[in-house]
């Protein structure tokens, strides 16, 4: 589903994706770890060419995220990506969140976007707040939503980024429990959290990141089972997580 063949990508001189290769097969949840700083975002967003990269290729799908003729727009509609600040528009109600990109980008009748939008905001539980606002919402709720958001446009992947990072402790478990309840589904994810309880109750594999590089890129129960296997700097990371 996602195949990503030896990226490298600087800033100036600064390297800060060095050769990472990986894959992520569909109906697989991927979780993505390592310090701050060790490329964890940078990888992520250059699966839908949110980043763009010097050296490597990526695909979705089969589709080269690289090549100038590829249609980026189609590509990112299927493509989901969550953020860790929830970036709903201000301005524009729950259900206009929802439908905004379907009717733009895949050129749904507002109905037929209303309907799967709503749909999508009934399976997180927010029904009730469909025509409420993003700042009437709490930021748990508004997480979902922008879940929700994303699921509208038929995703083949999902990508997060630190979903519950910015969010109060008590309102990290509800957000989680849908990112749980899309892998049991068998949405393919790529999931760069902190959050090793969902890593272990839910993903399969899990990459470990240090300065630009993957370390370690391996089954789950080997990852926590079997800390002792690790390179040193994922057995240090795992010493303070854990
Ligand atoms: P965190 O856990 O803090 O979110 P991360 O693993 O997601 O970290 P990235 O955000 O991918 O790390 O950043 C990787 C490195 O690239 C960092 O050292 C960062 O300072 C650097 N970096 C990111 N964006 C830029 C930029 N636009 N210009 C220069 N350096 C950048
Ligand atoms: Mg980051």
């Amino acid at each position: 589903m996602i195949e990503i063949h030896n990226v490298s990508k600087w800033y100036g001189s600064f390297q800060v994706l060095a050769d990472c290769t990986t894959s992520v097969n569909k109906g697989e949840v991927v979780v993505v770890c390592g310090p701050s700083g060790s490329g964890k975002s940078t990888l992520i967003k250059t699966v839908n060419a949110l980043e763009p990269f010097q050296k490597g290729e990526i695909l979705v799908d089969g589709v080269s995220v690289n090549d100038p003729k590829t249609n980026l727009p189609r590509l990112r509609s299927r493509v989901g990506m969550v953020f860790q600040h929830f970036e709903l528009f201000p301005h524009l109600s729950v259900t206009e969140n929802l439908t905004l990109a379907q009717t733009k980008v895949l050129g749904r009748s507002t109905d037929e976007a209303k309907v799967r939008g709503l749909k999508m905001l009934d399976r997180v539980g927010l029904m009730a707040h469909k025509d409420k606002f993003p700042g009437q919402l709490s930021g748990g709720q508004q997480q979902r939503v922008a879940i929700a958001r994303a699921l509208s446009m038929d995703p083949i992947v999902m990508l997060f980024d630190e979903p519950t990072s910015a969010l109060d402790p008590e309102m990290v478990g509800e957000v989680l429990d849908v990112m749980v309840q899309l892998a049991n589904e068998g949405m393919t994810m790529m999931c760069v959290t902190h959050e090793m309880g969902f890593a272990r109750k839910v993903s399969h594999r899990v990459i470990f990141m240090d300065q630009g590089r993957i370390l370690e890129d391996c089954a789950k129960d080997d990852f926590f089972g079997q800390p002792e296997a690790r390179t040193p700097r994922a057995k240090e990371f795992l010493s303070k997580i854990l």
